[in-house]
């Protein structure tokens, strides 16, 4: 029996890591959830499978959830940081999904590194902002990281047992998102609800733009090099519009492995929930006849300057990818309230990587002054293009 902490229980993969767990009662107990603003959605899930503790934004969103359960299930309901890095660490619970979006998920998911979990990774956010740390952490408390993101995933998969002897390449695929063949110019006007209509996954709001300008892809490049052990040169992204190969290893042999299936967020979930062992997760069977035509192609930077910024970013090390995350977050939340276009997106990203060149991160504390020096930094340049 496995027992669990679903940090982002409300979220896209919370909810899909709930229908997987839902289909193996005789596997798996949730011992708690987290769930921000989103009261009603967390109260049903409550309701649905009695956790021991729930966690919530602040105390008001607190009371209401009390008086949604009071009487009704056992649930003891938190609030606040601290109560998210306290459902992470708890003795009973063996396994935590890391579900937050952004750099919130950060300190909750170190929580669960120190305390020795099987961490299931979908906050790609906390190995860009502090990949040395956190892998620092994961092996000094042997923890247990197992990727959620379906191209990490599909690699883990294909990587050998052990280290990564003969590999050649990491091939990280990439849809391109709903803009692969918008013009330029049409760029510049795509509103929010265009960029989260994602044409093959149903994603929470922040990754569906990353997906749109394509820093999802950069941010994964990121991820791949701290999960893997592998340099930025060793890691290339293919488009691939289908998304059905969620991503390849080549080898020194020639040999090229790769992961497929329909694209749904059960089956890297299922993987990991029961790694090494298998499980059903409701995700239908691949038919290869009916996908059919399965498209390979360069990505194009000059459309898509978020990837090359990323690439940058880890090729500079220290606090860049920290300043590079932090400064995403502050203008694709501009970009979904309507304060900025599209195309600036990467604009402001840049400026605030040319302001803050030289971030040092050794240290927890200086990944979290470099994070919070760019999105000061980032807001002041949106605040001055306006
Ligand atoms: P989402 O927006 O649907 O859900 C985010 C969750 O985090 C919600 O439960 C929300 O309540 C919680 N949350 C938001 N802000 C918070 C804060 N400040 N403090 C605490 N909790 C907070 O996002 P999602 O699509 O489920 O993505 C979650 C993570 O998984 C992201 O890091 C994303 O990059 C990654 N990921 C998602 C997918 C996908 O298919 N959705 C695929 C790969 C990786
Ligand atoms: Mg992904």
């Amino acid at each position: 029996m496995r027992r669990l902490t679903i940090l982002g229980a409300t979220g896209s993969i919370g909810v899909s890591t709930l229908d997987v767990v839902a289909r193996h009662p005789d596997r798996f107990e949730v011992v708690a959830l987290s769930g921000h603003r989103q009261i009603d959605r967390l109260a049903e899930q409550c309701l649905a499978c009695n956790p021991r503790l729930a966690v919530v934004a602040d105390v008001e969103a607190a009371g209401v959830l009390q008086a949604k359960l009071a009487g009704r299930v056992r649930t003891e309901v938190m609030y606040g940081p601290e109560a998210l890095e306290l459902i992470a660490a708890l003795p009973e619970v063996d396994t935590v999904m890391a579900a937050i979006v952004g750099a919130a998920g950060l300190r909750p998911t170190l929580a669960a590194a120190r305390t020795g979990k099987r961490i299931l990774l979908a906050n790609k956010e906390s190995l860009v902002m502090a990949g040395g740390v956190f892998m620092q952490e994961v092996a000094a408390h042997g923890a247990t990281l197992l990727p959620i993101d379906s191209e990490h995933n599909a690699v883990f998969q294909c990587m050998p047992a052990q280290g990564n002897a003969g590999v050649r390449r990491i091939l990280l695929t990439a849809s391109g998102g709903p803009f692969r063949c918008t013009s330029l110019d049409a760029l510049d006007h795509v509103t929010p609800e265009q960029a989260c209509a994602h044409p093959n996954w149903d994603m929470g709001r922040k990754i569906s733009v990353d997906s749109a300008t394509m820093m999802n892809k950069g941010l994964e490049v990121i991820e791949a090099h701290w999960l893997f052990d592998t340099p930025a040169e060793r890691i290339d992204v293919v488009i691939h519009p289908q998304s059905i190969v969620h991503s390849m290893v080549e080898y020194v042999d020639g040999s090229v492995l790769a992961q497929m299936g329909n694209p749904d967020m059960r089956t890297p979930i299922a993987h990991a929930l029961a790694w090494p062992e298998r499980i059903e997760s409701g995700v239908s069977a691949l038919d290869l006849a009916l996908a059919a035509d399965l498209v390979f192609e360069r990505p194009d930077f000059a459309r898509f300057p978020c990837l090359r910024l990323a690439f940058d970013a880890l090729q500079a090390g220290g606090g860049t990818p920290a300043v590079l995350n932090a400064a995403n977050e502050i203008a694709v939340a501009a970009f979904l309230e309507r304060r900025l276009g599209f195309r600036a997106i990467a604009d402001v990203i840049a400026a605030t990587l040319d302001t803050l060149p030289h971030t040092p991160t050794g240290t927890l504390d200086e990944v979290f002054a470099a994070d919070a020096q760019a999105r000061v930094t980032a807001a002041r340049i949106i605040e001055a293009r306006t």
